[in-house]
């Protein structure tokens, strides 16, 4: 494709906000012309199946386009994949590849994600050894499935279980190593925790807790893992799911303010003028807890980029939306909204012993949050509840009998 030298909005990174951002764009009615730069070599995809049903061969990758092929050209968004954005120039307002071809902007949006972290202990680099964020990822770790029948996962967040799941429906023999006492300890409560557990051990899942590696073994490729305490945990794949760092690179080196991730108003525009960030990479002001979060999720990365696109087309108006997450193991569809971490008292709705159930999270008896298993009616009332800031009484949270909707 030939690609001009001066857009008047460039996208740099081609992942799920990326993509939106360019969608919503046109959506809003904006003719401008549009450059999305992605540096891997596929067409704007969905990242959550890769850990749930494209592992496991449920679906093909087409399925992962978030539009198809024709989409872009349709409607005039110039797409270059394989490009990597070297160098971000605010003052000159544009952008370099690493080919060394140059782009001018009127606003440049940095939707560049996270990068994976890796372990650094010995034998990380042995085969067999693997982190998954990409599509090509899967694609290595699918082609020596077949071969593996015993499987460490290092980590116990959503990919981690995710991952043990899909990998406990393909019949490998799992073990989950986690430094923390429980699983998903930085995103959920303990009664949660023990649920989601109890649910991964009653499908043989074993866990390690207060534990990390200390190194991987084998002969060319990975054989066992090293536990802190010595245990060898046997194992030719580990899958490492210990989280991301926002991809902050280009923004540092740009001299945009940065800390844990690219800084952002309520409009995801960062400290220079017309340059925006959103998605995974931006760290920004949320109307639901005090602080500033970088959120991971795919209701984040829409939403950021619809924002940052009515702050284009010239109708900034402040992110509003409840945070969402989903994550999908065995057949356990666990839903969360609201961002709970400040909650003085966590209210069960249900039976912790089996689904669907609960956890409402309130903070002076306003609803803050929810976990909900098998329980997407409860998910959607309390979204609401928390966007309207309602204080119901807890009797009535507690009890299954009353639908939260009747609450909002
Ligand atoms: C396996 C997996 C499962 C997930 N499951 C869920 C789920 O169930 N529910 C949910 O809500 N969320 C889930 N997520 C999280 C969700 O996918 C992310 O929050 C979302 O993809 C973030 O979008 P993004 O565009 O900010 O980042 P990304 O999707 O990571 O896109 C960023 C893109 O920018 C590219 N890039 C970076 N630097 C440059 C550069 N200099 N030049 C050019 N390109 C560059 C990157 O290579 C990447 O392609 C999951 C993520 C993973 C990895």
């Amino acid at each position: 494709m030939d690609l001009r030298t001066s857009y008047d909005v460039v996208i740099v990174g081609a992942g799920h906000a990326g993509a939106a951002l360019a969608i919503a764009l046109r959506q809003k009615g904006f003719s401008g012309s549009i450059l999305l730069i992605g540096d891997e070599p596929a067409l704007p995809y969905e990242r959550p199946p890769l850990s749930k049903d494209y592992l496991l061969g449920k679906i093909g990758a087409e399925h992962l386009l978030i539009r198809p092929a024709e989409f872009w050209p349709e409607n005039k968004v110039d797409l270059a994949v394989r490009c990597a954005v070297q160098e971000l120039d605010p003052d000159r307002r544009r952008v370099t590849l690493s080919d060394g071809r140059h782009f001018s902007f009127g606003w440049c949006v940095l939707a560049a994600g996270g990068k994976v972290r890796r372990l650094a202990c010995d034998g990380a680099e042995l085969g067999g050894v693997h982190t998954l964020r990409n599509v090509s990822d899967v694609e290595h770790i699918r082609d020596e499935l077949d071969a593996t029948s015993q499987v460490a996962v290092v980590g116990a967040g959503y990919i981690g279980l995710e991952f043990a799941a899909a990998a406990c429906e393909l019949g490998k023999r799992v073990t989950v190593i986690e430094t923390q006492q429980r699983v998903l300890s930085r995103v959920t409560s303990p009664v949660i925790s023990r649920f989601v557990e109890e649910e991964h051990i009653r499908r043989g899942v074993s866990f390690h807790f207060g534990q990390g590696v200390r190194a991987f073994r084998g002969e060319g490729a990975l054989q066992e893992a090293i536990l802190d305490d010595g245990t060898a945990i046997p194992a030719q794949m580990a899958i490492c799911g210990i989280g991301i760092d926002a991809e902050t690179r280009l923004a540092e080196q740009a001299g945009l303010a940065c800390d844990q991730g690219v800084l952002v108003d309520s409009c995801f525009r960062t400290s220079a003028p017309d340059i925006l960030a959103i998605g995974d990479c931006s760290r920004h002001p949320n109307p639901f807890a005090d602080g500033l979060w970088r959120l991971e999720s795919v209701q984040h990365a829409q939403d950021s980029a619809a924002t940052a696109a009515d702050a284009i087309i010239g109708n900034a108006l402040p992110y509003a939306q409840v945070p969402t997450f989903w994550s999908q193991q065995y057949d356990m569809r666990l839903q969360s909204a609201g961002l709970s971490m400040a909650a003085d008292e966590i209210i069960v709705r249900g039976e912790t012993g089996s689904t669907p159930f609960s956890a409402i999270y309130t903070r002076e008896g306003k609803v803050i949050g929810i976990d909900a298993i098998n329980a997407p009616r409860d998910f959607m009332a309390a979204r609401k509840l928390i966007k309207q800031g309602a204080s119901p009484d807890r009797d009535s949270l507690r009890d299954p009998g009353i639908p939260l909707r009747s609450l909002t």
